[in-house]
């Protein structure tokens, strides 16, 4: 157990303002409210600087001070860096000036941004004393519990909707941790989470370890601020499932500007859902300040919750960034897989073709100016959602081993006859 808070102040409710300790703590008692963690942001101006910051490793732990772990972290100290590559590309061929993809597709170990909040997660856990951890997840979270608990020797229950993509499901099973396959959607596992870590002691990383968990997501906007030279980009298109991502993202340019890291300036930040499962972007559509829960039926199996926990607050940035959201068919979600891989080379997952997707509608309704510039982020791999894009990237034309069917399978143009 450590001693101390380090650069933490407390935990305190969202919508109340009640503080509470440092503890595996997520609902305020009084108004069932989100807990928030608090820092000590004076206490961090006075340390935080680029140079510190810059002569660290190239990991998300880079920004410690403005992430929830007192001690080093124990778990996840190679998780983020990711690339920010300019995708000029794909640029053109959505008619914007200029582009950036911030590629979590190669996130260490579990390829996708969830090893961002698993590592805090874990770390606090550790912190706190405790041995085993557990999850409820749409795939992403599960895979990278099970191998970052695989690689710190804890305890691993994670907690999954029984019909998952096999590559997901595979993903976790092989760390043997204990997974179960719950017969029925997120928000039904979820449910059941909340019922199980009341009754046993262990660190659920997205129930009870939430709010420090849920902080791990603002490394991301961290990286792509300093990527960018440091400097805040004008658009940021975020795939939303439970909204998480997309307020922490925020967050991480408003603390920087805040602690005069980066100067301030505008920044709009957009929302990204599968129709399939859209209560944010319908919300932010229709103008509404709420959303109505839906029940999810969508390829982007990572991105399906009907009763988003931070919904409203997400709902709230981009009303307060002049922000948008929209949503994509199952169709255009596969169109932004095949778009991304071709334009840039980058395999992503399905909620990667939901944000590509979303990015081409927010900028042909001119949302996103032709004349501005904007990061996508691209949360997880393709190498996990195989039977999504299966039959409809075509097939390799079969030949026999011979320099003649070569030559006579190619046409002029040298593109392969069917
Ligand atoms: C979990 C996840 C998200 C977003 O999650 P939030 O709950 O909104 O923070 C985005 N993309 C992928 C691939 C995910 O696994």
């Amino acid at each position: 157990m450590s001693k101390g808070n380090g650069m933490m102040r407390a935990l305190k409710c969202r919508e109340c303002g009640r503080q509470y300790p440092l503890e595996a703590l997520h609902v305020c008692d009084f108004d069932f409210g989100p807990l928030e963690v608090v820092y000590d942001y004076e206490r961090i101006q006075g340390v935080m600087t680029r140079d510190l910051i810059v002569s660290r490793p190239q990991t998300m732990w880079r920004y410690r001070e403005l992430l929830p772990v007192v001690d080093d972290p124990t778990v996840g100290f190679e998780v983020g860096f990711t690339p920010l590559i300019k995708a000029d590309r794909l640029a053109e061929r959505l008619g914007v000036r200029e582009l950036w993809v911030k590629n979590d597709t190669v996130n260490y170990p579990s390829l996708s941004f969830k090893d961002r909040v698993v590592s805090v997660a874990l770390s606090r856990s550790r912190e706190l004393g405790f041995d085993t951890v557990a999850c409820a997840s749409t795939g992403n979270l599960a895979n990278s519990v099970a191998a970052n608990a695989a690689a710190a020797g804890l305890k691993a229950y994670v907690f999954i909707p029984a019909d998952l993509e096999q590559g997901k499901v595979l993903n976790s099973l092989v760390y043997q941790p204990q997974v179960i396959g719950i017969q029925g959607h997120y928000d039904q596992v979820n449910r059941l989470c909340a019922e199980i870590a009341g009754k046993y002691g262990w660190a659920f990383v997205n129930v009870n370890m939430r709010p420090y968990y849920a902080e791990g997501s603002k490394s991301m906007g961290f990286e792509i601020v300093e990527q960018l030279g440091w400097r805040v980009p004008q658009h940021t298109v975020i795939p939303m499932a439970s909204g998480s991502l997309l307020t922490k993202i925020h967050k991480s340019y408003r603390e920087l500007s805040d602690l005069g890291l980066v100067e301030a300036s505008g920044w709009r930040i957009h929302g990204a859902q599968a129709g399939g499962c859209s209560p944010i972007s319908q919300a932010q559509k229709a103008g509404l300040d709420f959303f109505k829960p839906v029940k999810p039926e969508t390829i982007a199996k990572s991105l399906a919750i009907g009763t988003p926990a931070d919904g409203f607050y997400a709902l709230r940035v981009m009303k307060d960034t002049g922000g948008a959201a929209d949503d994509v068919t199952d169709d255009e979600i596969r169109e932004g897989i095949k778009l991304l891989a071709e334009c840039e080379g980058i395999f992503a997952e399905t909620a990667g073709g939901v944000t590509v997707g979303v990015a081409k509608k927010l900028i042909a309704s001119g949302k996103i100016s032709a004349e501005d510039s904007a990061v996508l982020c691209v949360t997880g791999h393709g190498l996990k959602t195989l039977d999504a894009v299966q039959g409809c990237v075509g097939k390799a034309r079969e030949i026999k081993p011979s320099l003649r069917e070569f030559e006579s399978a190619l046409t002029g143009d040298g593109q392969l006859t069917r």
